[in-house]
C-alpha cells in the first residue's frame, strides 16, 4: 500500500507541478504500525495515519497546494479541537527517547548524504583523527552500555577482551539474525539506518584491531539486504569504508553474509560457523569468540541495536548515555510491541519505564475494554510476567529477578481471555522447531515437554505430569550446551510459577 501511496503522491506533484517545492522522502519504519500507512508533511509536521491512496489527492490538492492541514486524516491523538499536536507529543511517543531509532523514518535510508546531514559518520571521524583506541573503548566501558541481544552482557569489556586477544588477524561480527517470532528491531534499524552500523563497526574495528567486518543477516529480511549492500558501496565510494579512512593508516571494509532462517544461528558460536560456511552449530564456550570466533581468530561480535548506540556515544559522551536509564542498565532499549495492545509497533524507552506505562500510554491499553492479565518479554527465551507486577522498571535485572529477561527486545501482551498453557506451548512449539539437535538435553527433552504440555492443554493430563514437566524444564535448563536450550524452558517456567492453577485447571477438567 505504502509503495502505492508514493507512486500516487509523486504523480499527483508532477501533476500540479509541485515537484519542485516538495519532495518525497522514503523512510524507514515510524515505529506507530497501528497507525500505517503513515505521510508526515513537513514543516508543519501533519502526521497522516492509515492513509488509503483514494486519501493521497485531498493531501496533495488542500495541503500542499493550499497549505491546508486535512484534519480528518490526521493521526487520531495529534488533533485536539482546532489545535495540531507535534508528534512527539502524541501518547504513543510522548515517553519515548530514541537514539538507536533516532534515523529512523527520518531520512531515506538509501541516500549517504541524509544521514551524513545528521551527524552521519562524525563519531568515526573523531575516533579516527583525535582518539586512540583505548579511549574509545574506555567511553564504551564508561557509558554502561550492555548487549541488547539478549544477555545483557557490558559491551565495553567486550570490545576490551578482543582489543587484548592475540591474533594477527581480527573480525568485527554484527548479528542481525532476528528470528524471535514477533520481533523486527533489528530489522528496522538495518531498513531506516543502515549507515549507523556501518560506522558503528567501523569505530569498533578501530578499537579492537579488526579490519574486516561481517553482518549475519537473515535472508527473510530482503530489504534490510538491499539497504545495508547500497549503504556499504556508498560508504566505500565516499571513502569511509576500505583503505585510509579519513586519511589515517586504518583500513576497514565490510561484507554481508545471509542466514538461512535457523533460530540457533543467532547464538553466537552458530553465527561464527555459519559465516565460515560451516552448518550453523554451535559450539562449547570457553573458548570465547573474544579469542577464538571466525577462523579461530579474535571476534568481536554485538547485535545490531548495540551497534546503533555507539555513534550517539562518542559524539555525546559516556556521561550522557549514562544518565539515561536505572543504575545498572543504562540507555534505552527497542521493544516490538505486539500481541492484545491497542498501539502495536516498535518503541524506544528509557531503561527504567514501567511495564505499565509501556502498555498503557505508549501501547494505549488493551482492546475492547479487557483485563491485563501478562506480558511476555524476551520470546521463546523468556517468561511471563502476570499484571502484579505491571509497575516494575523495565530493565535486565528486574525482568530476570521476575523469571524471564530482556531478551533482544520482543514483548507481546496477554488479555484475560488468553491461557498461559497455551502461550508456554505456542513457545516452546518454537523451540522445539529451531533445536539443532546437537546435544541431547534440549533435542529430546524440549520434545519430551511439548508432549507433556500438550497433553495437559487438551485435557488428558493428571497432577503429576505437572510435577514432572518442571522436572524436566529445570533439567533442560541446566543441561543444554546453548542459550536456545538453557532458556527454551523459561516460557513454561514461568506460567508454572505465575499461572499453575492454570495448569491444574486443565487437568482437573478432564476430557
Ligand atoms: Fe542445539 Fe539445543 Fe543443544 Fe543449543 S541447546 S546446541 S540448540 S540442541
Amino acid at each position: 500500500d505504502s509503495l502505492k501511496i508514493i507512486e500516487k503522491l509523486e504523480s499527483q506533484l508532477k501533476e500540479y507541478n509541485l515537484e519542485k517545492e516538495v519532495k518525497v522522502v522514503k523512510t524507514g519504519c515510524f515505529g506507530l504500525c497501528e497507525a500505517g500507512p503513515i505521510v508526515i508533511v513537513y514543516p508543519e509536521g501533519a502526521f497522516y495515519s492509515h492513509v488509503k491512496l483514494e486519501d493521497v489527492e485531498r493531501i496533495t490538492e488542500e495541503h500542499l497546494l493550499k497549505g491546508r492541514v486535512v484534519k480528518d486524516l490526521l493521526y487520531k491523538e495529534s488533533v485536539e479541537e482546532d489545535t495540531i499536536k507535534a508528534i512527539n507529543e502524541v501518547g504513543f511517543y510522548k515517553k519515548q527517547q530514541r537514539v538507536a531509532l533516532r534515523n529512523c523514518g527520518l531520512i531515506n535510508p538509501e541516500v549517504i548524504e541524509e544521514y551524513i546531514a545528521f551527524d552521519g559518520y562524525q563519531a568515526l571521524a573523531q575516533v579516527l583523527t583525535e582518539m586512540t583506541p583505548e579511549e574509545v573503548i574506555d567511553v564504551i566501558k564508561k557509558s554502561g552500555l550492555r548487549g541488547r541481544g539478549g544477555g545483557g552482557f557490558p559491551t565495553g569489556l567486550k570490545w576490551e577482551f578482543t582489543a587484548k586477544a592475540e591474533g594477527d588477524q581480527k573480525y568485527v561480527a554484527c548479528n542481525a539474525d532476528e528470528g524471535d517470532p514477533g520481533a523486527f528491531m533489528d530489522r528496522s534499524v538495518l531498513e531506516g539506518d543502515p549507515h549507523v552500523i556501518i560506522e558503528a563497526m567501523a569505530i569498533a574495528g578501530y578499537a579492537v584491531g579488526a579490519n574486516k567486518g561481517y553482518v549475519y543477516v537473515r535472508a527473510e529480511y530482503p530489504i534490510a539486504v538491499k539497504r545495508l549492500q547500497i549503504a556499504i558501496d556508498q560508504a566505500k565510494e565516499k571513502g569511509l569504508l576500505g583503505e585510509n579512512i579519513f586519511g589515517t593508516d586504518f583500513g576497514f571494509d565490510l561484507e554481508i553474509r545471509l542466514g538461512a532462517g535457523a533460530f540457533v544461528c543467532g547464538e553466537e558460536t552458530a553465527l561464527i560457523n555459519s559465516i565460515e560456511g560451516k552448518r550453523g552449530m554451535p559450539r562449547p564456550r570457553p573458548p570465547f569468540p573474544a579469542h577464538k570466533g571466525i577462523w579461530d581468530k579474535p571476534t568481536l561480535l554485538n547485535n545490531v541495536e548495540t551497534y546503533a548506540n555507539v555513534p550517539q556515544i562518542i559524539l555525546k559522551g559516556a556521561e550522557w548515555f549514562s544518565s539515561i536509564g536505572t543504575e545498572k542498565s543504562k540507555g534505552t532499549k527497542v521493544f516490538a510491541l505486539g500481541g492484545k495492545i491497542n498501539n502495536t509497533g516498535l518503541l524506544e524507552i528509557p531503561m527504567g519505564t514501567t511495564l505499565k506505562e509501556v502498555i498503557y500510554e505508549i501501547g494505549g491499553g488493551i482492546p475492547n475494554g479487557k483485563a491485563f492479565k501478562a506480558v511476555q518479554t524476551g520470546g521463546p527465551s523468556g517468561g511471563c510476567i502476570p499484571a502484579k507486577y505491571i509497575d516494575t522498571p523495565i530493565d535486565y535485572d528486574n525482568l530476570i529477578s521476575l523469571g524471564s529477561m530482556m531478551g533482544s527486545g520482543g514483548m507481546i501482551v496477554m488479555d484475560e481471555d488468553n491461557c498461559m498453557v497455551d502461550i508456554a506451548r505456542f513457545f516452546l512449539d518454537f523451540t522445539v522447531e529451531e533445536s539443532c539437535g546437537k546435544c541431547t538435553p534440549c533435542r529430546e527433552g524440549t520434545k519430551r515437554m511439548l508432549e507433556l504440555l500438550e497433553k495437559i492443554s487438551e485435557g488428558k493430563g493428571v497432577m503429576e505430569d505437572i510435577t514432572k514437566l518442571e522436572t524436566l524444564a529445570k533439567t533442560i535448563k541446566s543441561a543444554s550446551l546453548c542459550g536456545l536450550g538453557q532458556t527454551a524452558p523459561n516460557p513454561v517456567l514461568s506460567t508454572l510459577k505465575y499461572f499453575r492453577d492454570e495448569y491444574e485447571a486443565h487437568v482437573n477438567e478432564k476430557r
